[in-house]
């Protein structure tokens, strides 16, 4: 009854080896039962991607195929309109029940923005928030007040807590630093330079057969 799962959005545009490696590092630290992949149709915070969600999709169901701990989620592809992460815990939290506890997985760059988010103050009624850091991150900015003090009510590095209580705590979770991101493999696209060894070969193997990176 008392499941961790772990809830991992993203544009995965595409999804690549620093994703796969924070969720499967956060399932053998804090012992979750399986971790959700949630591409996002509609980003609200990020420019509308070249690539459809039906790609994005499938790329990550190509990545996470050989993983029984990881699935594919594609209840934002199904729903119109943006992808607001507080509608997606609400929908998950009524399909799995209130005795599961979601861990809404990030990066220390979304985690920056968090504030920007849709109801972002009610995101904790219906999650643990799990922070990763990202390493090398340009221009990182401050972190805003409200956030600061948010993480001052919220946070614990104790990891039974996310246990004891199913919803509320935010955790910090060291994890092997990777600095990849999708941005960079795009860019590697446009460059013409080999992303090998960034993401699973079925990855790259689909993204050559339809083009999606030029
Ligand atoms: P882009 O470069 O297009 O902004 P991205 O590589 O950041 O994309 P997203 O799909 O936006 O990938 O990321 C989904 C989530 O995974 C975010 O919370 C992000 O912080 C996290 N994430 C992405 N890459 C890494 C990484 N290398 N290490 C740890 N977390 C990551």
């Amino acid at each position: 009854m008392n499941k961790l799962i772990g809830i991992l959005g993203g544009t995965f545009n595409p999804i690549h080896y620093g994703h796969l490696r924070m969720a499967q590092e956060l399932v053998d630290a804090l012992n979750f039962s399986e971790v959700r992949f949630i591409p996002s149709a509609n980003p609200p915070h990020k420019a509308i991607p070249d690539v459809s969600a039906a790609h994005r999709a499938e790329m990550v169901r190509l990545a996470i195929s050989d993983n029984p701990m990881f699935t594919l989620d594609t209840r934002e592809l199904e729903r119109a309109g943006a992808s607001y992460t507080i509608d997606t815990l609400i929908s998950l939290q009524e399909e799995l029940g209130k005795n599961i506890r979601l861990c809404l997985m990030m990066g220390s760059d979304a985690f920056l923005k968090i504030n920007t988010w849709a109801r972002w103050q009610e995101l904790l009624d219906y999650c643990h928030i799990i922070l990763v850091q990202r390493p090398n991150l340009a221009d990182q900015p401050k972190l805003p007040e409200e956030l600061t003090a948010l993480l001052h009510d919220r946070y614990t590095e104790n990891v039974d807590d996310l246990t004891s209580k199913t919803i509320g705590y935010i955790h910090m979770q060291a994890i092997t630093p990777l600095d990849i991101s999708a941005t960079k493999i795009r860019e590697s696209y446009k460059n013409d330079v080999s992303s090998r060894y960034l993401m699973p070969e079925k990855v790259i193997e689909y993204i050559g057969s339809h083009r999606l990176y030029g």
